[in-house]
């Protein structure tokens, strides 16, 4: 029998006789998750599946991992709820230590909310009260990239730079400004090397800044390694580094969102250190509390931080959830664990083997344009025309008639495509639990193989 949750939950499906849940998309009808374990998902049918996404690249432990239930028990005994007008808790503490301890260079102190979304809102309204606070109020204009995610609240939708997700709210969504993503499969020129194409979006972004005028921006806004709009689109060399002093003679704020990409994804706990260089602020989410419990963050740097505490004492921001201790006591040992050397090692070996079997079973695929991504976070792109890179029909769903392919052969994707910007195609995204082992991993590649030669062919 079907659950007559009285609940409003934003994911797809739901037979509209059969539930009261308003999903993303009304109709059609997905499977129940049972039960979970390791990298594995059980739906109430008794239908196994890998949980090659992690959902949406959240569970970077896996279901059920016994240390973090039996940190989340521990707390729940203790105290599941304290609002942050009276106290403080020591996982909260605790959490926010060891992130600070983990962080980049200067990210020094730390803000728990309950989400990706949060975390990017915050993030703004940090970003803009930091120079209310250093008398520079005039500073108002957000730039971010066009083809990149945020989050779907409207600050964080208006940086967002996917047009379809935009549309309809495009009229009530504040003002953000966009330019092009790091994205070498489709930008880079021919004959161009990395450095010059990084250059050349450096000077994209200086010309947008003295267009709205170098002392009126207050922050840019990336993604490190892209994941929900584009499918695991890393940067060049040399892009964040150029991007950074560009930030730096304007005296504008760099926001780097790892909320997908971050906490150990791509083989370093933080995607950026891959780069060489640190952001003025960073939000993280999604494997932070490894779908154990809904929890995001933003670390801020001792600059941004000093003119809160030195200028009017207080952020001006708040939700009830902030610093939740059940969150922080799931997330603490989460971060625990995935901070330990021999996991990164693992998601950077796995990654590896992903990348290479994925390589050699879809290399030559006619329908596979690109593979990349880092760690175990990985992006395959579907294109109607190799040579071209010309994508398929949107119309098709190409990458939805692949998850649907993957599911029926035991195997969670990430879809996305079709409609962003009218021009980019078909993506999926891997994004398996940190503890995967050499076997799954080439049981995703079979799989994977296996339901993008369906979904072409049907
Ligand atoms: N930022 C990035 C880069 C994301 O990928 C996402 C979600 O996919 C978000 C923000 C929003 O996070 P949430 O869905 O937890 O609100």
């Amino acid at each position: 029998m079907r659950l007559r949750a009285a609940a409003l939950c934003p994911r797809q499906s739901g037979n509209a006789e059969m539930t009261r849940i308003l999903h993303r998309s009304i109709g059609g009808r997905l499977p129940q998750a049972a039960a979970g374990q390791g990298i594995f998902i059980t739906d109430n049918d008794g239908r196994s599946y890998i949980d090659g996404s992690g959902g949406a690249a959240v569970s970077c432990l896996g279901h059920g991992h016994p240390e973090v239930m039996a940190a989340m028990r521990a707390q729940m005994d203790r105290i599941a709820y304290a609002h942050t007008s009276f106290f403080t808790t020591d996982v909260a503490e605790e959490l926010a230590e060891r992130l600070v301890a983990l962080a980049p260079e200067g990210l020094d102190y730390v803000y728990l909310v309950s989400g990706g979304s949060e975390a990017v809102e915050a993030a703004m309204k940090m970003a803009r009260q930091y120079f209310v606070e250093i008398g520079q109020p005039q500073r108002r204009h957000f730039i971010a990239r066009r083809q990149s995610y945020h989050g779907n609240t409207l600050g964080a939708l208006a940086a967002g730079g996917n047009a379809w997700r935009r549309a309809q709210f495009q009229p009530i969504l504040p003002e953000t400004h966009h330019v092009s993503p790091c994205y070498a499969y489709r930008d880079q020129r021919d004959g161009e090397t990395p450095e010059a194409y990084a250059a050349r979006l450096a000077d994209e972004l200086e010309a947008k800044i003295l267009e709205l005028g170098a002392d009126e921006v207050i922050a840019f806004i990336a993604e490190p390694v892209v994941g929900a709009t584009l499918g695991a689109v890393g940067p060049v060399a040399d892009y964040f580094t150029r991007i950074r002093s560009i930030c730096d003679k304007y005296g504008v704020l760099l926001i780097l969102d790892e909320v997908m990409c971050g906490m150990g994804r791509t083989g370093t706990m933080f995607a950026c250190e891959q780069e060489g260089i640190s952001p003025d602020l960073v939000t993280i989410a999604k494997g932070l509390g490894g779908g154990y419990q809904p929890i995001g963050a933003v670390l801020l740097s001792d600059k941004v931080y000093r003119s809160f505490a030195e200028g009017s004492g207080l952020f001006q921001h708040g939700h009830t959830y902030i610093c939740h201790p059940m969150a922080a006591a799931a997330a603490n040992k989460v971060v625990e664990l995935i901070s330990q050397p021999e996991m990164l090692a693992n998601v950077r070996m796995m990654g590896e083997r992903l990348q290479a079997g994925l390589d050699a079973r879809l290399g030559q695929h006619a329908h596979v344009g690109d593979i990349r991504g880092r760690g175990l976070f990985r992006g395959i792109e579907i294109v109607a025309d190799k040579e071209t890179k010309t994508p398929f029909d949107p119309a098709l769903k190409m990458h939805a008639r692949i998850k649907k392919e993957a599911m029926a052969r035991g195997l969670l994707c990430y879809p996305m495509g079709g409609t962003i910007d009218g021009r980019i195609g078909d993506h999926v995204l891997l994004a398996p639990p940190y503890i995967i082992r050499p076997e799954e991993i080439d049981q995703i590649v079979e799989r994977i193989g296996g339901a993008i030669d369906a979904a072409v062919r049907s």
